[in-house]
């Protein structure tokens, strides 16, 4: 059943009336996000995008929304579909297809079949730039609709395991156009996913659980951006953590910073609380929920749903029944309960509103920024993934200190000179 009767633009969204609180939502993020603004401001006057089109797959949010609307604004033709089912705001859905004219796929909750429906109708936007959270437009385009391919001028990636997919398929010689890798900015990773899924994914935890963290023993699984944020947030409120890896490095580093580092077959029966953050799949499995606590507590802030070997969680269980919104208890056959968070999806999406405003600011100043670099640039790039240029990470971290009324030093001629010469010893 279509869901757009009312709206100028074609959309499916879960329902038009709500646009009005989607609007308001819309509007009070986009304070926080002051980045983004001023680039806005530049992009109305100069209009770098303009016959761009321009099809996104990300997280469907206030924070997307307003990205949405500075590139439209820049003279793009856009078109959003989500890149995760639980986590669109379908208020903010509907403001963009009814007050913004941008055509939207995306309703909260949507089925497997819907979500790639929402893909193809995204595509059928026939885009000259991609925006993926997580490549799955990258991947509908060099599967189903090769077709599209030779219209394609560049994308760019938002996410982690969405770039080392797309380094995959570089390795393998199929990416068939070039794509900016906004995760690589350092504007992106040092924020977004170190104080960004740090904050969020504890966020999520707490919504869905309502738990004391003071006093727990906090388990988080991968020690990367992502994980040393939820690390040293979970630390910060009280929990004892314990870090599990398979990176000799990162496993040293999680033990210098203070926490405790063992195998996940040994963390498996101590803990209280598990964050998967890896990226990977079945990083917690059936060897480990036989030796869990009970009443232990499950979540993932990392890709996807695997991370979390939920089908042989469910083959461990005699019962499982919903007892909280977001928690699903599995009763084991020897009458342990695990819980499991947000069906093992990213816990700071379903159970919360994803990575607040001001930091989800910088990964979209990236990806505006990018946008129109590719816009400029597509044809003197290759078939590869590229980082953020430089001077634009820098120029977002300026734009950010700015506006938090922050000023840094200079350095002198003198200074420079001898920071860059060899010649000047001790
Ligand atoms: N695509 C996968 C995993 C990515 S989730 C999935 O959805 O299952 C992580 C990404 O979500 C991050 O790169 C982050 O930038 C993005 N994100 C987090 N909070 C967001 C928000 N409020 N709005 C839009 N995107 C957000």
């Amino acid at each position: 059943m279509p869901h757009d009767a009312g709206a100028a633009v074609p959309c499916d969204v879960k329902d038009l009336t709500l646009a009005e609180v989607g609007k308001r939502r819309a509007e009070s993020t986009f304070q926080a996000m002051p980045v983004l603004q001023t680039i806005r401001k530049r992009f109305i006057k100069t209009q770098p995008l303009a016959g761009v089109r321009i099809a996104a797959c990300l997280q469907v949010t206030a924070e997307s929304a307003n990205l949405m609307i500075t590139l439209r604004d820049g003279g793009a033709s856009v078109v959003l579909c989500a890149s995760n089912s639980l986590s669109t705001q379908d208020d903010v859905a509907a403001t963009l297809a009814r007050d913004y004219q941008i055509p939207v796929f995306a309703i909260k909750g949507e089925s497997n079949e819907v979500y790639h429906s929402h893909i193809a109708s995204a595509l059928a936007h026939q885009p000259h730039i991609t925006m993926d959270d997580g490549a799955d437009l990258v991947n509908a385009l060099h599967t189903r609709r090769q077709d599209l391919l030779s219209g394609v001028i560049g994308g760019t990636e938002e996410t982690t395991t969405g770039v080392i997919r797309l380094r995959a398929m570089v390795r393998d010689g199929v990416l068939r156009y070039p794509i900016v890798a906004i995760n690589d900015a350092q504007t992106k990773h040092l924020f977004g996913n170190r104080y960004g899924t740090g904050q969020s994914a504890i966020d999520g935890i707490l919504r869905a659980t309502n738990i004391l963290m003071a006093g727990l023993t906090f388990v988080v699984c991968g020690y990367g951006w992502c994980g040393r944020g939820v690390a040293t947030r979970a630390r910060g409120m009280g929990a004892g953590v314990i870090v599990t890896e398979v990176d000799p490095i990162k496993a040293l580093e999680a033990l210098m910073d203070g926490c405790r580092v063992m195998p996940m077959g040994e963390a498996a029966a101590i803990g209280d609380v598990f964050v998967t953050v890896t990226g990977g799949k079945a990083v917690i499995g059936k060897e480990h929920f036989e030796k869990m606590r009970n009443g232990a507590i499950l979540a993932n802030a990392g890709h996807f749903n695997g991370e979390i070997d939920i089908e042989a969680l469910g083959k461990l269980a005699g019962a499982r029944h919903k007892t909280r919104e977001f928690v699903e208890e599995f009763v084991l056959r020897d009458g342990r309960k695990l819980n499991l968070l947000g069906e093992g999806r990213p816990i700071n999406l379903a159970a919360g509103e994803g990575h607040p405003a001001s930091v989800m600011d910088l990964s979209f100043a990236n990806q505006a920024l990018s946008v129109e670099f590719m816009t400029k640039n597509h044809a003197s790039l290759d078939k590869l993934v590229y980082g953020v240029p430089e001077e634009l990470d820098k120029q977002v971290a300026r734009m950010k200190l700015e506006s938090m009324g922050v000023r840094i030093d200079r350095l002198t001629l003198d200074q420079e000179r001898y920071l860059t010469s060899w010649s000047e010893g001790t």
